[in-house]
């Protein structure tokens, strides 16, 4: 039986403008210093001048910050995901977090939010929804405090992440990481005035909704990201992903939004500076 071959994956034609606005280096195998600088060299020869890169846990969030303090061009997102919930509300967890949020190089507080997908499907590797809520809740009270944008994960769970996040101080700045819900919800996110960020997904055939979502999203508040290494656009759609290949995502979504693809990068880019605070 022959396996069909996939393409080597290929960084799409350079912009001169572009930001990942979520990221995540270390599960890209970028750990030490010289890594990170070879995946932003990559990233910056096709405009992506600046990333966020997000860690999962405490462990991943002391090696987002430490990237983000060894190359210029990153910055962190700090926070417990979802999935690993549980252990926000284990010793020490929150004092520290709360040290590695105070850094500078921490431009977000995230991913936090809920993902119900694990519960459903194997519920003994995921924290229960309650304890996801708490978590949130929790993250969402530390942004405020500290005053940096709130970076959500939502996986299947959107009407309780619009319960409780209607919950939060009206002039907290809301990111909704991966945006993959239905339109209405996009509509009521717009209305909230949070920020849309687009992943790879937006680029997949069936996906018609999302890409109607990235159109009705107002310029100020549209952003795009790879969350890599997972998601990568069409053309390498199941190909490991990394920064440089946000703008095949930042291509599909200037398509539908009809600007060139030089202003929907500098769009992205500005915003992710006005949003993450970026100099
Ligand atoms: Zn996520
Ligand atoms: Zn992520």
């Amino acid at each position: 039986m022959s396996k069909r071959k996939r393409p080597t994956p290929v960084p799409p034609e350079p912009l001169p403008e572009l930001a990942d606005a979520h990221t995540h280096l270390a599960s890209c195998g970028a750990t030490t210093p010289a890594q990170v600088t070879e995946v932003m060299d990559r990233a910056a020869a096709v405009g992506v001048h600046r990333i966020c890169t997000v860690g999962d846990d405490l462990a991943e969030s002391v090696e987002a910050l430490a990237a983000a303090h060894a190359d210029d061009r990153v910055y962190a997102a700090c926070a417990v995901h979802p999935t690993r919930a549980s252990d926000l509300f284990t010793d020490g967890v929150q004092d520290r977090l709360r040290e590695l949020v105070a850094d500078p190089r921490c431009v977000a507080v995230g991913e936090t939010g809920l993902d119900t997908y694990w519960i459903t499907h194997e519920p003994e590797t995921t924290a229960p929804l309650d304890v996801q809520e708490a978590a949130l809740r929790w993250h969402m009270a530390l942004a405020a405090e500290v005053g940096k944008p709130l970076m959500i994960h939502n996986r299947e769970a959107d009407a309780d992440l619009l319960r409780i996040l209607d919950d939060a101080p009206e002039d907290l700045p809301v990111m909704l990481h991966c945006f993959s819900s239905p339109l209405a919800v996009a509509r009521e996110a717009v209305d909230r005035g949070y920020w849309l960020s687009f992943c790879g997904n937006v680029t997949f055939r069936r996906n018609e909704e999302l890409r109607e979502a990235a159109r009705l999203c107002p310029a100020d508040r549209i952003l795009v990201e790879t969350d890599a290494p997972f998601m990568t656009p069409e053309p390498f759609r199941g190909a490991r992903n990394e920064p440089a290949f946000v703008g095949y995502t930042a291509r599909c979504v200037a398509e539908v939004r009809g600007v060139t693809p030089e202003a929907l990068g500098a769009q992205v880019a500005g915003n992710a500076r006005r949003l993450y605070g970026w100099v």
